[in-house]
């Protein structure tokens, strides 16, 4: 499968202390698909997403090498406008953490954070990244009162509201659906089919069937190490390499 990047990972190590959770990955993240990380609890998968937002920084005992390039730069570069890169990205995380105020202020807060001051404009943000999330529905009649009183699934809707208003180029989703109902799961995962026209996705799941069900490209870590990445249909039905036919049929977890 040849593609168009929109990330460029290049020997990337990330040290945790003494723990080398990410060993030499190199691998390119295609532009408008959808990308899953699979592998075991341990092996890397949260810390390889976080390393493209710039959230995993030299701190603390942390080390990083190698580079992370979006859109052509390396994020790790001294000088970086890390804010800026931020932007690009929405953050979907395992729970959705709602900011504690309404549901407009939740997505009306990036953009307001960005200059955007009129009633009007804000408004009409909120209305369509509600819709885009597919909850407008449900809360359009409720968007003053608090994010807090919606239901787990509706909070992540909200929290996707949330990341898309901002306008991103990437949305990021470190098991966005593991604490959600079936139906909620299902929500999450026809929007992110829906988005990817425009977005370039990349979730973290240790669901194999999710994987399957979203994936066009999929990336298998094992122990920080990449064993094997490509299009979902030769990784799960002709994978290359023998660990990742075993973890696919359940030999290792
Ligand atoms: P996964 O998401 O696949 O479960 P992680 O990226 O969270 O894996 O973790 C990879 C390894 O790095 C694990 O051994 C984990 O214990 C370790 N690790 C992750 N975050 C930290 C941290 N902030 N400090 C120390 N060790 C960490
Ligand atoms: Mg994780």
């Amino acid at each position: 499968m040849t593609f168009q990047s929109h990330i460029r990972v290049r020997n990337l190590n990330v040290h945790y202390g003494r723990e080398h959770a990410l060993k030499n990955i190199s691998l390119d993240i295609p532009d408008k698909k959808i990308t899953a990380i699979i592998g075991p609890s341990g092996c890397g998968k949260t810390t390889l997403l976080k390393s493209f937002n710039r959230l995993i920084e030299p701190v603390d005992g942390i080390s990083i090498s190698g580079s992370v390039c979006v859109d052509g730069q390396n994020i790790y570069e001294s000088g970086v406008d890390v804010t800026r890169i931020r932007k690009k990205m929405g953050l979907l995380s395992q729970k959705p953490y709602p900011l504690p105020m309404s549901i407009f202020d939740n997505v009306a807060y990036g953009p307001r954070i960005h200059g955007v001051r009129s009633k009007k404009a804000l408004k009409e943000i909120v209305e369509r990244n509600l819709r885009m999330s597919s909850l407008w529905e449900e809360v359009k009649d409720r968007l003053n009162t608090p994010a807090s009183a919606l239901s787990i699934g509706q909070q992540q809707r909200l929290c996707l509201a949330r990341g898309l208003a901002v306008e991103p180029e990437i949305i990021l989703g470190d098991e966005p659906t593991s604490a959600l109902d079936p139906r909620s799961s299902q929500r999450i995962e026809q929007r992110f089919l829906e988005l990817k026209k425009n977005y370039t996705i990349i979730i973290v799941t240790h669901i194999l069937r999710q994987a399957r069900r979203l994936a066009d490209y999929v990336v298998f870590l094992y122990m920080g190490k990449l064993i094997e990445h490509g299009p979902a249909g030769e990784v799960f039905e002709n994978p290359r390499q023998e660990m990742t036919r075993e973890y696919i049929y359940g030999v290792i977890s």
